[in-house]
């Protein structure tokens, strides 16, 4: 059925929620008489192979700024993900920074093509600090393993350079319930424990596949 936008700073926990609805949603599919179920379907930048230096501005000539063509080539990679599995049968996590407006607003439009609901999940990671300091621990584990020490734990992915991680944190354009494509919006803090995430699930899962979900027509 319907696209679940993931929307957050960079390091904020948006991997780390997403993969928890991955398996609530499994749970909740599994469920449902077998004619009823849904497909489920995980789509980030790791998923498809987008580095995170796409994102980095510093590489990129002030001029050709507006038009950074690496940027905007993940986009249609990802665009071109998402609309070939969205269907009223196929949820879809989006995880990522979707973190221009524009950008949400495209979204939006492709899951309405398909006449299937959409909606904007915020992971804030418990302010900026925090997010900025798990960049900074992966950015140290990065000089050790490259310093050819052992680093222990499970954390594998990369860092943003600094100068990324500050610039997309600066261009990070908030969601606003107020308009269509940033809603309905729901809101996961660092802090929120067990019970308080099952609880935002379960309104995601009623505003996309519930009984009270709204009807989508392409031409509304
Ligand atoms: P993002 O996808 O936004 O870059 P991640 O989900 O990869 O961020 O999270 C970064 C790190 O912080 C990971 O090591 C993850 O395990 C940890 N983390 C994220 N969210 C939480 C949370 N709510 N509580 C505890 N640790 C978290
Ligand atoms: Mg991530």
């Amino acid at each position: 059925m319907p696209l679940i936008i993931i929307t957050g700073l960079p390091t904020s926990g948006k991997t780390h929620r997403a993969q928890q609805l991955q398996s609530y949603l499994s749970e909740r599919i599994a469920s449902l008489p077998p004619a009823q179920q849904y497909r489920l379907h995980y789509i980030s930048d790791q998923t498809l192979s987008i580095p995170r230096s796409v994102y980095d501005l510093s590489s990129v000539p002030a001029h050709a700024r507006s038009a950074n063509s690496s940027e905007k080539d993940a986009r249609a990679k990802i665009s071109g993900a998402v609309k070939r599995v969205l269907s009223p049968k196929d949820i879809v996590i989006l995880d990522g920074m979707n973190y221009i407006k524009g950008w949400r607003y495209q979204l939006f439009c492709e899951a309405k093509n398909v006449s299937t609901p959409s909606c904007l999940v915020q992971v804030a990671g418990g302010g900026r600090e925090r997010s900025r300091e798990v960049n900074e621990k992966r950015l140290r584990r990065r000089e050790a393993r490259e310093r050819g020490e052992v680093v222990e734990g499970e954390d594998e992915e990369e860092p943003y350079e600094p100068g990324n991680w500050e610039n997309l944190v600066f261009r990070y354009e908030e969601p606003n319930p107020m308009t269509r494509w940033d809603s309905p919006l729901f809101l996961l803090l660092w802090e929120d424990e067990e019970a308080r995430t099952r609880e935002v699930f379960a309104q995601i899962w009623e505003s996309i596949c519930g009984e009270g979900r709204k009807v989508v027509r392409p031409n509304q």
